[in-house]
């Protein structure tokens, strides 16, 4: 025993079956507690002390505060009962590739830093290229590659810069006043953001509207116009955000007429597949990138559909040196042979920031434990459970599917009676609230067409078909509950 060193073999091995205990017994029992956290803001400061402790304490009253007052804080996204947003998977895999990650805990910026952890991101990223069927110029042997980002919005925000500076260096710095982005209205925030940061002019962010007529995919014909429009009073196009799997619904832009209008009008083209992307590696769903080939960048959430623990975005570019371009520096402290020599990838300049973590651990341990078999599977399986609750949802008439379901996300609504269609959104803002404040299940919302509307999104890796039965159950005892009460 004795107090806890910076590190000691003996006392992490100790120390951290310990903690891997607890964790498996967290997963052991995780459908015991609420799914959405039930407490109140501000909950936490009353349970804790006012400063850090100035004596070492032991790692089994941490633990015990963990299960005492962290817990009951936690919504548990691993939850067989969790439905809301979309997944953000764990897996065996994933969690042993971020265990030997923080294990190493190296700083991977430059290739020297820890040439493994840049050739395994090369390497992992070009094998699941290759598993999504990708065109060549993405891979790392072509004039592009693969990056992992933190997220999808850090993934837009640097393929945005690069698109920037490209068309700046053709038109003059002096123009950038001028720049237009183009996406649909279901684009996630991330895009907005990215243009806040990028310094494009809010007025020149075009979110063009879509509808239910093409289930909420951004129309080649609106995109044209668009462009028309803004060239005829002297502004300039440069981007178009098309999603794959849109956050509300899983909409699917048509990438591949998409793809020729942005190149007849030289600009970049961004594909944004944070949820759908995984399961176009299952031949029936490829289908949905397809016009790939027209894009300059794509990017995937392996964090969230793909059992690597958070976070992992990953992104493929065309044409490496955009990137590079608005990204590198080249300070006399980081200067070294390789990279001099231009023999390297150095990944600090295909990101924000300089330090960078050992993430592709992780997914290579996932292609590695799991296997393309098993990963389709998994796939295809919640796909399977999501269908089956769109079943279940049409079979009652008091509820109504409201979109197209591509993936494992429904949409739907509970119905209101025929005399009280007014009150159909705020009927369906109370479901929410009442089966989340179940504990039973976590759901989310969006609004389509002005109608609020609840998502199902199926996908954590515990959830089997009685913990989708079981979710709507309780849907439709507390829509009974709250029609009798109209
Ligand atoms: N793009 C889409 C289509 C998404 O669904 C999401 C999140 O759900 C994002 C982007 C943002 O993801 P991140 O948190 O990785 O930035």
């Amino acid at each position: 025993e004795g107090d806890l060193k910076p590190m000691d073999a003996e006392q992490l091995r100790e120390n951290a079956h310990k903690m891997v205990d607890f964790i498996a017994d967290y997963y052991k029992n995780i459908e015991n507690f609420p799914v959405l956290s039930q407490v109140q803001p501000g909950y936490l400061r009353k349970l804790l002390p006012d400063s850090a402790p100035n004596r070492p304490e032991s790692l089994q009253d941490v633990l015990d505060d963990v299960q005492a007052k962290i817990f009951p804080g936690v919504t548990h996204w691993q939850s067989p009962d969790y439905f809301a947003y979309y997944p953000s998977n764990s897996s065996i895999a994933g969690f042993l590739g971020e265990m030997l990650s923080a294990g190493i805990n190296m700083v991977g910026f430059s290739w020297i830093t820890s040439p493994a952890a840049t050739e395994l991101e090369m390497i992992v990223l070009d094998w699941l290229a290759k598993l999504l069927k990708l065109p060549d110029y993405f891979f790392s042997t072509g004039q592009g590659g693969g990056v992992i980002q933190g997220t999808a919005s850090e993934a837009v925000l640097v393929v945005l810069l690069a698109a920037r500076d490209k068309v700046l260096r053709r038109v003059g710095k002096d123009a950038i006043g001028k720049l237009v982005v183009y996406a649909s209205d279901q684009t996630h925030s991330a895009l907005q953001k990215a243009c806040q940061i990028g310094g494009i002019h809010p007025e020149n962010c075009r979110l063009l509207k879509t509808d239910s007529s093409t289930d909420y995919a951004l129309s080649p014909e609106s995109l044209n116009e668009a462009i028309s429009h803004d060239v005829a009073v002297g502004l300039i196009p440069f981007f178009l955000c098309a999603t794959v799997g849109t956050t509300s619904s899983t909409a699917v832009d048509p990438l591949l007429a998409l793809g020729k209008i942005t190149k007849s009008n030289g600009m970049w083209f961004h594909v944004d597949a944070a949820y759908a992307g995984s399961a176009c590696i299952c031949p029936e769903f490829r289908h949905y990138i397809d016009g790939i080939e027209e894009a300059d960048s794509f990017n995937m959430n392996a964090h969230k559909w793909f059992l690597t623990n958070f976070d992992c975005s990953v992104l493929w570019v065309k044409d490496r040196n955009a990137l590079i371009q608005s990204l590198s520096t080249n300070p006399e402290f980081l200067k070294n042979k390789a990279s001099e020599a231009n023999m390297v990838v150095d990944y600090k300049d295909w990101q924000i920031p300089l330090g960078r973590r050992f993430r592709s651990l992780k997914l290579w341990m996932v292609l590695r434990l799991y296997g393309l078999e098993n990963l389709q599977c998994y796939l295809r399986n919640h796909i399977q459970l999501a269908k089956h609750f769109e079943e279940l949802v049409s079979q009652d008439s008091r509820f109504k599917v409201v979109a197209p379901r591509k993936f494992s996300l429904v949409c739907f609504c509970v119905l209101p009676p025929r005399d009280k269609e007014d009150c159909a959104n705020k009927l369906n803002r109370d479901l929410l609230d009442a089966v989340n404040s179940t504990g039973k299940l976590f759901i989310s919302h969006t609004v389509l067409s002005g109608k609020y509307t609840l998502r199902f999104a199926v996908g954590a890796p515990l959830t089997e078909e009685r913990h989708v039965n079981e979710a709507w159950k309780v849907l439709q005892d507390k829509a009974s509950a709250l029609l009798q009460s109209l």
